[in-house]
């Protein structure tokens, strides 16, 4: 079974091509980031437009790249949502002419499910049931997977995502965006005790997240230091902050693995590259005897080799979208909307 896996949701083009679930033959990423850069982050009528320019070679690119011909392909399988609508319809439409000018199955993904299949690309074996830690530039989600295909939300935040913050954060500090692998750098440097910041657990029992008042607590300690005329160290800042997300992430993320009795924790999504999280999670679960499973990192940003893996299973199920599929910005986890 070979898959072409399309993802254009947000600010990368991507496409890939996946043998039998797990070969991965090519993964082809064109970033914009170097465009949105200068604007501190994506503007979406850009991102539609360098999408429509750069598709077309990326996918010829991954074909050339798998040595794989169109006619060799048994189905494509595209991010439908969520994500930016003008980006998403720019994979979509393509995905869909491809299906019907090569007579193949079409699948339609959720973009989440392809964060969470970078797991299952690298470790086809993991036996369910399963908890994953979503976190990215648009969402924190606590996810119980009790089978495959079978996503269920424990929690989710209620203002910023995880990524978000780090973004925000970091364009506090005058940092360039994406924002979150600086912070992750300078936070190496930094002592995570030094600034202390407010840990948001929200209610006793709560597998909701939220992230806006650290956020606003670190602008204010900015905004305080400037007025005073004081210098701050920003690697001590950048760790303080880091710390405080991650310690929440992983405590509710251990607190949702207790309460529902699953042993393997995984992890998906840009943030899931975050050192300090990546670290803390696994320390955290070996003394719950429980095991972490990591994406590698290069697979943890928006990629369509994920959105490939998601697809092959879809596509073992037969579970195929009609060719009128359209963009779904505001998809969510487990809801498919074809
Ligand atoms: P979503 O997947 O929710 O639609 P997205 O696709 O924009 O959002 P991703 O590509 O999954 O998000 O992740 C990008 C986010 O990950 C950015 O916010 C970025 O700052 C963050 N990120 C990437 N690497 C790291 C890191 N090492 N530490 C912290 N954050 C990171
Ligand atoms: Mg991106
Ligand atoms: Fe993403």
């Amino acid at each position: 079974v070979i898959i072409l896996g399309i993802e254009t949701s947000c600010d990368e083009t991507s496409a890939a091509v996946l043998a039998d679930g797990v070969e991965l033959r090519s993964n082809v990423i064109a970033s914009q980031v170097d465009i949105h850069k200068k604007f501190g982050g994506v503007v979406p009528e850009v991102a539609s437009r360098k999408h429509l320019e750069n598709l077309h070679p990326v996918i010829l690119e991954a074909l050339a790249q798998a040595g794989v011909t169109p006619g060799e392909l048994s189905a494509v399988a595209v991010t439908y949502g969520p994500g930016l609508v003008g980006a998403l319809l720019v994979g979509v439409a393509a995905a869909k002419a491809m299906a019907y000018a090569l007579d193949i199955p079409l699948i339609g993904v959720n973009h989440l499910e392809g964060h969470i299949a970078a797991n299952f690309l690298v470790r086809p074996d993991l036996e369910f049931p399963l908890l994953c830690l979503v976190v990215s530039g648009g969402h924190s989600d606590l996810v119980y997977l009790p089978h495959r295909g079978d996503y269920r939300l424990l929690g989710r935040t209620r203002d910023d995502a995880a990524g978000e913050a780090f973004d925000k954060v970091a364009r506090a500090l005058g940092l360039d965006y994406p924002g979150g692998p600086l912070i992750d750098q300078l936070a190496q440097q930094g002592d995570p005790r030094a600034v202390q910041f407010p840990l948001a657990f929200l209610e006793e029992g709560s597998l909701d997240f939220s992230f806006s008042g650290l956020k606003s607590a670190v602008l204010n300690y900015l905004n305080r230091a400037a007025m005073l005329n004081q210098e701050i160290n920003r690697a001590d800042l950048a760790a303080g902050f880091q710390r405080a997300v991650v310690e929440v992430l992983v405590e509710k993320t251990m607190l949702a693995a207790q309460k529902t009795g699953v042993k393997t924790i995984m992890l998906a999504g840009g943030v899931a590259a975050n050192r300090g999280l990546r670290e803390l999670l696994q320390a955290r679960a070996a003394a719950a005897g429980c095991r972490v499973v990591l994406p590698p990192l290069h697979l943890c940003t928006d990629n369509a080799a994920m959105i490939a893996c998601a697809g092959y299973y879809k596509y073992l199920r037969g579970d195929f979208a009609p060719l009128t599929l359209n963009a779904v910005p505001s998809l969510t986890l487990g809801q498919d909307k074809y």
